[in-house]
């Protein structure tokens, strides 16, 4: 590990130089203090490591969320499955007006998958060859789509097994990672001209960067939840969620602490199916923003 500039463990918040070798070689300084802390979250950060650290790419589609999705094709669209897609327009402001009305068409299909096929422009009868596309590799210009699949399952899981997914058989990290990710300061954030090369430059750096803590944090709230809750001392989520925070304000600031609060609700509602239900902020003395947790 090496020792330049200081940072803070993106697991527990304590001060270290020490930082994962393998995302350091992609250009991410992703800090963790010690080695039990790496670990602790290394089932999920694994899975972005190294070579898809920087820029951030998002893992294909596991085998379970195929079979959800194959699953789900045939189903009647209910006006909770139109919600979800009437959230995601909400959640991509510069969405343009061609796909704002495939989006509001998408909602008004009978079949699930027809709706897919129809919001993102897909031939008919193509959904399940899609999805099993995505189970290989993600494209980077599927980004949009993988999370909007990510989206309907979660909103399904959510449905089936209650909020607080209790009994939900499968891994959840990046179902609801990709509520976070389409966050609208995310989304503002990364809209960019085609032709941009977002290999380079600082805002991009600063995405992946975001996408990182948000992988922290889920993931420590999962295990809290789901895998050894003694592991995971409030503390730890605490300073992963105020990492998460800091990085979505450095992406594009909030516009004052009332804005902070509303993307504090949004994060809270992600956080509380993880067994979190208390986020709360505030300005310090100083006038800064500064967030809070408690267990639920
Ligand atoms: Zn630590
Ligand atoms: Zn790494």
């Amino acid at each position: 590990m090496s020792t330049e500039q200081p940072s803070k463990c993106c697991v527990c918040g304590e001060p270290t130089t020490k930082r994962c070798q393998a995302c350091a070689k992609s250009g991410i300084d992703l800090f963790f203090c010690s080695p039990e802390h790496q670990k602790l979250v290394w089932k999920h950060h694994k899975e972005v490591c190294g070579p898809n650290a920087h820029t951030f790419r998002f893992p294909p589609l596991t085998q379970d969320e195929v079979e959800e999705l194959l699953a789900l094709e045939n189903k009647p669209v209910t006006p909770d499955d139109a919600e979800d897609v009437s959230i995601l327009i909400d959640r991509f402001p510069k969405v343009s007006a061609d796909a704002f009305a495939r989006f509001e068409a998408g909602s008004r299909q009978s079949r699930l998958g027809q709706m897919y096929e129809v919001s993102w422009s897909l031939p008919a009868g193509s959904f399940s060859a899609f999805v099993r596309s995505l189970a290989k590799h993600v494209p980077e210009e599927e980004y949009a789509a993988i999370l909007a699949l990510r989206e309907l399952l979660r909103g399904h899981r959510a449905r089936r097994y209650d909020s607080s997914l209790k009994g939900c058989p499968y891994n959840q990290l990046w179902t609801i990672f990709a509520r976070f990710d389409s966050m609208p300061l995310v989304t503002t954030a990364s809209s960019r001209p085609p032709d941009f090369d977002h290999s380079l430059g600082a805002h991009w750096l600063q995405l992946s960067r975001y996408r990182h803590q948000a992988v922290v944090l889920v993931s420590l709230a999962l295990t809290r939840q789901f895998r050894a809750p003694a592991a995971v001392p409030t503390r730890f989520v605490l300073a992963a969620f105020e990492q998460a925070f800091a990085c979505l304000n450095e992406l594009k600031p909030f516009d004052d602490a009332a804005h902070a609060v509303e993307i504090l609700c949004s994060v809270s509602e992600i956080l509380h199916s993880a067994g979190l239900q208390q986020l709360g902020v505030y300005r310090d003395q100083a006038g800064k923003l500064v967030c809070t947790c408690v267990s639920a």
